[in-house]
């Protein structure tokens, strides 16, 4: 299905640099976030010539940093935003089926206690909405359980002052590897991108944007790349860009900091995500499970700084594991545990910026000067229709500045990302832990069906004939050496760090955060490159 056009390579990327030098697009992307790439894969999905510029790699700033649900939004409905949440559920319902390797069903646990501030009836309240606002259509519709029934399932939650609790679906994904997946299918609808590409100033003409000048950071060679209108899609740097367009522009974004700490899921276990009360009043935090591991976050603080610079301290660290003993004093979870954290920017849109002429409570689209737009705000799960939203803004720019039209309507609703053509995720699995197991454990294949859907041959592919590629890259993670090779020639890795933060997620689970393998990975890719 995929295999007519060059894979999403190294050597891909040198050459579209080149078309960048030559070409004048329609549309220049500005960000290799989920939202960059989204537009970029929609655009090109509409028939315009597109290019997208990322300065470090794909994901590598809030993308990656999420706390990896696909999700209605539980916590909207009490502040009435029931649009937001209806939309939210139904991308939720498109990515569950476009995506079945990606996202994949999460049943959740919402433990109610005596002290909280909202009683069980009025969760379950709640709970009705929150299936009714996905018109029953969700996985499958909330259940409320007794004190009993929450202990039986879920012992972690720990009998203090418990009164039940609710059981509900979302989805959880791997942040990472969806905009990747995202970028192969902007790459095969004809995208051309380019991971560590800065754009370092904008052009203009008069007082049109017309393209930006951007720098190769592998090479340090500029080139301008011409662009009929350039769409700003950089999450946390949003006002960097909008300064470059007006040195006078207006602070649009207040972003606030959220950490993440990984830990041993046999440490802390649960079945389901669990959802608790932060030490704040009011403020939900959540312990996802993924894997062997455990995800606990997140905090939620105001951040001033360099969004390149950001990172989880000490405080930020004590904050979660305060929240975690007060929430499951039964674990006895302390610093020793933690393997990991990492540190992401909500790029929270200020409450007295002025607003945009498209607003919602999550995302804005502002058209600050001719050929200049900006999506700020905005959050993983809708990143489709965010991206059909922003290209419909271009559209109208294009079609009355340059009477262009798209060559083809939207088509993002139905369309499958690249590993997701299999139809029942349960199944498939099935078949590849039995076809393949006289190769490979259970565990392996069930990641490399995670990571890679209907793709996975190819990376196995890769180990014919070389058969130490078929090893694990860490003993205790069931990643395969292959998966590196595999990463620089149809992922567009680039750094070590592409390979071991994002391709796969070594950094954060092995206990020496992949150290103990660089070396290795380094060798393998130097090898491809
Ligand atoms: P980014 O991913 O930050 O992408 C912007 C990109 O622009 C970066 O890669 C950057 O390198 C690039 N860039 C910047 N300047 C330039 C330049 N000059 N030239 C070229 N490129 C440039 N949402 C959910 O739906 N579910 C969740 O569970 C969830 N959890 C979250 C938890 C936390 C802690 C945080 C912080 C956010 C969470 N979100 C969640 C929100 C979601 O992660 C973000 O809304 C989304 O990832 C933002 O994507 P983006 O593409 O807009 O920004």
């Amino acid at each position: 299905m995929f295999s007519s056009t060059p894979p999403v390579s190294v050597q891909t990327r040198k050459n579209n640099l080149d078309r960048m030098r030559s070409t004048q697009f329609d549309i220049l992307v500005i960000g290799g976030g989920v939202t960059g790439v989204s537009i970029a894969r929609d655009a090109a999905l509409r028939g315009y010539t597109t290019a997208l510029v990322e300065r470090a790699d794909f994901a590598s700033g809030t993308s990656s940093k999420s706390s990896r649900l696909v999700h209605g939004g539980l916590r909207y409905l009490e502040s009435f935003e029931f649009g937001l949440v209806f939309e939210a559920s139904r991308e939720r319902r498109y990515a569950l089926r476009n995506s079945p390797h990606l996202v994949r069903p999460l049943p959740f646990v919402f433990p109610v206690h005596e002290d909280d501030p909202r009683p069980l009836w009025q969760i379950t309240i709640g709970m009705w909405l929150y299936d009714a606002m996905a018109t029953f259509r969700n996985i499958q519709n909330h259940q409320v359980w007794s004190k009993g029934r929450a202990l039986r399932e879920e012992p972690v939650i720990g009998p203090q002052g418990l009164t039940g609790a609710t059981h509900y679906y979302d989805a959880a994904t791997d942040d990472a590897r969806l905009t990747l997946a995202i970028a192969q299918d902007a790459h095969q609808a004809g995208a051309v991108l380019a991971n560590y590409t800065q754009a370092l100033g904008l052009l203009h003409e008069g007082k049109k944007v017309v393209g930006a000048q951007v720098r190769d950071r592998v090479t340090g060679d500029e080139i301008e790349v011409r662009a009929r209108v350039v769409a700003n899609a950089t999450g946390p740097w949003t006002d960097t860009l909008l300064k470059m367009a007006d040195p006078e522009a207006a602070r649009r974004l207040r972003p606030t900091k959220g950490v993440h700490l990984i830990v041993p899921r046999q440490r802390i276990w649960s079945r389901a995500a669990i959802t608790m009360n932060s030490t704040q009043v009011g403020r939900l935090m959540f312990l996802i499970p993924w894997g062997q591991f455990s995800i606990i976050g997140t905090t939620d603080t105001v951040y001033d700084g360099d969004p390149a610079d950001v990172y989880a301290d000490a405080e930020d660290v004590a904050y979660i594991l305060e929240a975690v003993r007060h929430a499951f004093p039964v674990a006895g979870l302390g610093e020793e545990n933690v393997i990991s954290a990492y540190a992401g920017l909500r790029p929270l849109i200020a409450s007295d910026a002025p607003t945009g002429y498209k607003v919602s409570r999550e995302h804005q689209i502002l058209n600050t000067a001719p050929g200049f737009f900006t999506i700020a705000g905005g959050k993983l799960t809708t990143w489709r229709s965010m991206a059909e939203e922003m290209v419909d803004e271009l559209a109208g720019y294009l079609g009355r500045e340059h009477g262009l039209s798209p060559a083809k309507p939207r088509q993002t609703a139905d369309r499958i990302l690249p590993g997701g053509d299999f139809d029942d995720w349960h199944s498939y699995l099935t078949n590849q832990v039995v076809e393949l197991g006289d190769r490979l454990d259970p565990e392996t294949v069930m990641h490399l069906v995670s990571a890679y859907g209907t793709r996975h041959p190819e990376v196995l592919a890769l180990a014919e004939g070389n058969q130490h590629l078929t090893e694990p890259l860490v003993s205790s993670l069931h990643y395969l050496k292959a998966e590196v090779p595999y990463a620089v020639r149809h992922e567009m890795a680039v750094t070590l760090e592409d390979v071991l933060n994002r391709r796969t997620h070594v950094l954060d689970q092995a206990l020496d955060q992949g150290l103990g393998v660089a070396g290795e990975v380094a060798a393998l890719m130097a090898a491809e490159l």
